[in-house]
């Protein structure tokens, strides 16, 4: 199966290796397959009896069709281990009647992006084989905190590839901090940034683009390459756990084969609840997709509307992840819907004015598949509070997002099909603010906040973020944001 850019401008079709590589298209566009793989009942009913690897590895192998299926079933145990995943991958949990929680936060970050980034990093590096590339690729990634700690925890110690990772120095929690400058592996590095986000952020981009800085790389055996959320290796792995969520419900005998289930995703960039779309294409008996977002809810009023208006506030929220004014893998979704042809025009709108409007038999085609629902800072918090008082469920920040949105929907469609709700992090990760939530006295340290929330709830902290200040700490440089380069090129002839 070879992929093809959304925007069709530049007239690619590459195999699945090759993309992994590449990551964006040359027309600026996602790459999506050529065509979508199906899933029969049977099938899904075959997966029911399969480890989580294994529905891994037969869900991958349908679209990276230049993979063996040993090279993916491999890379997959190895990806979702039990000492990565301690208890398993994606575990199930009745939050209370009707609603379910799709745990995705057993892994090494303590939240969903380690999904992802467990299996992609051993997805390039095998791309970077099949493509014949000889040079070590070295990834540059910006972080605002929770997605550098992912990426070094997928990519430390795989063959063929380095990471750096920027952060600004007092733009991320002291959690945050700690996970990172404690970070293990023989191939990355941490640098701190004097400056916020987007001058990290920027500096990036300026190295990436910078031709001296390519061909230097380039003579030491390295070129640049990105972790970015829109490269296909990312979001492919997250199809699976909606199917193996339905296989798990199957085999518990709360719903029967074929029975539909419907899904609310707190939503950032559109990755994650794009992937249950893709599922729900390929068969497996998804009913409503519920977008569920916070105080930036530029994706509610775009589902409501068919306007996407990027031209407004942003907001800080308790459920960070999710603050983004441009979820990049719409685009995807408008793809399908509205061809490459349009979806080159709106994003070509979006970039002139920040604001595209679908047609409305485009919109009447995403009403088929998906609702949006947004929930206030009072309301995330009155859900946290509610879920552990009524229901004994403890939500982080995130999650309560869309089990809140989830009510509404019930609430307002009558509809009663089991509903799914992706839990994206640990309530450990958001401790301080859910501490605050449960009517506790939010902490100034958050690091104080994990036991203070574990001796609340009873529960025990969530395994990576244990023990953190006992932790050795690698990294502590601190440069200048211009110093960026002069960094790279050092950490490349170390
Ligand atoms: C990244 C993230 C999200 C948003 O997911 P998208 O795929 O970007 O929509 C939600 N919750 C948490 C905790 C995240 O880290």
């Amino acid at each position: 199966m070879n992929y093809q850019s959304t925007r069709g401008r530049s007239g690619e079709s590459l195999s699945s290796a090759q993309i992994i590589k590449q990551g964006l298209a040359l027309d600026g566009g996602l790459f999506i397959p050529e065509s979508i793989p199906t899933l029969s009942l049977d099938e899904i009913k075959a997966l029911c009896s399969d480890s989580y690897p294994e529905r891994a590895a037969k869900i991958l192998s349908k679209f990276l069709t230049d993979y063996t299926y040993d090279e993916l079933l491999s890379d997959c145990k190895a990806a979702y281990c039990e000492s990565s995943f301690p208890g398993g991958a994606a575990p199930v949990v009745k939050a209370k009647d009707g609603i379910y929680s799709l745990e995705l936060w057993h892994g090494p970050t303590a939240a969903f992006k380690d999904m992802a980034l467990q299996i992609m990093p051993r997805l390039l590096s095998r791309a970077l084989v099949k493509t014949g590339e000889k040079r070590t690729a070295l990834i540059l990634v910006a972080t605002s905190g929770d997605t550098g700690k992912a990426a070094l925890e997928g990519y430390k110690d795989i063959d063929g590839i380095r990471m750096m990772v920027f952060y600004p120095v007092d733009g991320v929690s002291r959690v945050q901090k700690m996970q990172m400058a404690t970070q293990t592996g023989s191939n990355v590095n941490v640098t701190a940034i004097r400056g916020n986000f987007d001058d990290a952020q920027s500096g990036v981009k300026r190295i990436f683009s910078d031709a001296d800085a390519v061909s230097f790389l380039d003579g030491k055996g390295h070129f640049f390459s990105s972790a970015n959320s829109i490269n296909w290796g990312r979001l492919a792995p997250q199809i699976v756990y909606y199917v193996s969520a339905y296989c798990d419900l199957l085999s518990n005998g709360d719903i029967a084969l074929g029975d539909k289930i419907n899904v609310c995703v707190p939503t950032g960039n559109f990755g994650n609840i794009f992937a249950a779309y893709l599922a729900k294409l390929m068969g497996l008996p998804l009913g409503k997709l519920v977008c569920a977002s916070n105080q930036n809810n530029i994706l509610t009023d775009f589902l409501g509307t068919g306007r996407y208006d990027r031209n407004r506030d942003f907001h800080c929220t308790m459920s960070p992840s999710m603050d983004i004014l441009i979820s990049s893998n719409l685009e995807r979704l408008l793809c399908f819907t509205a061809g490459k042809e349009k979806t080159a025009e709106y994003m070509d709108s979006l970039a002139a004015t920040g604001v595209y409007e679908v047609s409305s038999d485009v919109k009447a085609k995403i009403d088929e598949s998906f609702c949006g629902y947004y929930t206030d800072e009072d309301e995330t918090s009155a859900t946290i509070r509610k879920y552990y008082a009524s229901y004994g469920y403890l939500a982080d920040t995130h999650t309560a997002v869309a089990l809140c949105a989830a009510e509404k929907y019930i609430a307002e469609s009558n509809d009663n099909t089991p509903m799914v709700v992706a839990s994206t992090a640990s309530p450990y990760k958001f401790a301080a603010d859910v501490c605050k939530s449960l009517g506790m006295e939010k902490p100034e340290d958050d690091m104080d906040a994990l036991d203070m929330l574990s001796d609340y709830s009873n529960t025990e902290i969530t395994y990576p973020l244990r023990g953190l200040a006992e932790r050795e700490v690698r990294f502590t440089e601190v440069i200048d944001a211009c110093d960026m380069l002069d960094a790279v090129k050092k950490y490349v002839v170390k």
